[in-house]
């Protein structure tokens, strides 16, 4: 055991290099700290990756869009890169409708329904002191064949079935536009850790917290510091992939059981030029019915990306958890039936190929990022204190207003640095 006089080999180890741990190294390297990320992955950047192996283009394996893009963490530093930045045209199509606005303006009705359903539960919560959070499925009311769609909208770019998705939450979403960069949201990732200090293919095991310090123990040796800052999902925390010594207190343990990690993933499918007939990055819908279980059994298409012959078609909830559990054919299969019974099955015959993304089977992610459960919206908080004085944790689960993004893992790593800076003296 380390003891005062002992020689710690870093001022600070960070845990994973997504988005957070990129944010969090950067900050400590920046500010002069002897700083380490270690990851389990052979390769940077956690749930936003840009892959060019599989289509020839770039393909965004997980973040795709910057959302809330005029307080998006990741944009300046991208348009500073010299990278292809553009805001998402706002050119939806919405099969089955000449006119997507009758879809939109229903989506906008719940959004305003939703906020406003919060506030007044906030209120009721204050007045009684009695928890009042409601899920999305509460709010619900079924006005028409396309209520069920506008309400799955939300629940889509959440990752959860409208049961699980907690109203609170959700109201405290930033909002506002998306943009896009042609190259990849993961490639702008990864080039913002450039000369940053990574050691790949190192899985953390455990966490001992020392007098002045942390052990970190890996697949392949052991490094100490004076600070740690653990960044992997919510997912593999609460499945005890690292090991913490003394173990995480009962109310981590109890926000892992009401800020879960749901589940979003993309089928992307490779066509001849030219054969979806609509403007490159239009979102395209089609009516949605809820299946047996109250739950959609369908998804979103984001066609034509940045101008490339690459569709995506997007799923959420249990049926992107079904999907995956069938196996990568099946999710393909899906996408290329739904997008043939819009198009014609004609276009099958121009179909190149494809690829499903399967986020809960990735070992150091078990999902696509961390939703709220009705009533679970402040365990939000919970999730990114300090540990044991010395562990510190941030992500994408821990932000309150970009949760769920890559702007806010990114917010979150900085402030994690800020906490170990202040903490070592170097703030
Ligand atoms: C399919 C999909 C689509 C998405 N779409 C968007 C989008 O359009 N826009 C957006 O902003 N966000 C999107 N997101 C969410 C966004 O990708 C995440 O919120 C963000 O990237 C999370 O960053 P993070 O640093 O918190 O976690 P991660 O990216 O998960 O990084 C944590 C890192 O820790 C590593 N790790 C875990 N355990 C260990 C261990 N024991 N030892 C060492 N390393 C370990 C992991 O390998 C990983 O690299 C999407 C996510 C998915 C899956």
């Amino acid at each position: 055991m380390a003891t005062k006089g002992t020689v710690l080999d870093y001022d600070a180890v960070v845990v994973g290099a997504g988005a957070a741990g990129i944010a969090a190294t950067g900050a400590l390297h920046a500010a002069g700290l002897k700083v380490i990320c270690v990851e389990a992955a052979d390769r940077i950047g956690g749930r936003a990756h840009t892959d060019t192996a599989i289509f020839g283009v770039p393909f965004d394996m997980g973040a795709h869009w910057l959302h809330n893009e005029h307080v998006n963490a990741l944009k300046a530093p991208g348009l500073a890169l010299g990278l292809d930045l553009y805001p998402a045209p706002e050119n939806g199509v919405t099969h089955g409708l000449p006119d997507p606005a009758i879809l939109w303006d229903d989506v906008d009705t719940l959004y305003d329904a939703i906020k406003q359903a919060a506030q007044d539960d906030a209120e009721t919560e204050r007045a009684t002191g009695r928890p009042t959070d409601r899920s999305l499925a509460d709010l619900f009311v079924d006005k028409g064949p396309w209520s069920f769609t506008a309400a799955m909208m939300f629940a889509l770019s959440i990752g959860r079935d409208l049961p699980d998705t907690s109203l609170r939450d959700m109201a405290t979403w930033e909002g506002g536009g998306d943009w896009f960069c042609r190259e990849g949201f993961g490639h702008l990732v990864a080039r913002t850790a450039e000369g940053l200090p990574f050691r790949l293919s190192t899985p953390v095991t455990d966490i001992e917290a020392l007098p002045r310090g942390v052990r970190v123990k890996t697949r392949s040796g052991e490094i100490t510091a004076r600070a740690v800052i653990v960044t992997a999902s919510v997912g593999v925390l609460a499945e005890d992939v690292i090991r913490f010594d003394p173990p995480l207190e009962a109310d981590r343990r109890a926000a892992f059981e009401r800020v879960t990690m749901g589940d979003y993933n993309h089928a992307a499918l490779l066509f001849r030029p030219g054969v979806v007939p609509v403007q490159p990055d239009t979102w395209l819908t089609y009516q949605m019915q809820p299946g047996a279980t109250g739950v959609a059994l369908g998804g979103g298409f984001l066609c034509n990306i940045s101008g490339t012959n690459l569709t995506t078609f997007e799923t959420s909830g249990s049926f992107s958890r079904a999907l995956q559990a069938a196996g990568p054919e099946a999710a393909i299969d899906h996408a290329l039936e739904t997008l043939s019974g819009i198009f014609g099955s004609a276009i099958k015959r121009d179909f190149v190929k494809g690829h499903a993304t399967a986020w809960r089977q990735e070992p150091y992610v078990r999902g696509s990022y961390a939703g709220a459960m009705p009533g679970g919206h402040s365990q939000r908080k919970v999730l990114g204190r300090a540990h044991a004085e010395r562990v510190h944790f941030a992500g994408e689960a821990s932000h309150v207003g970009q949760q769920c993004s890559v702007s806010g893992a990114h917010l979150e790593g900085l402030r994690a640095a800020r906490d170990v800076m202040a903490q070592l003296g170097r703030a």
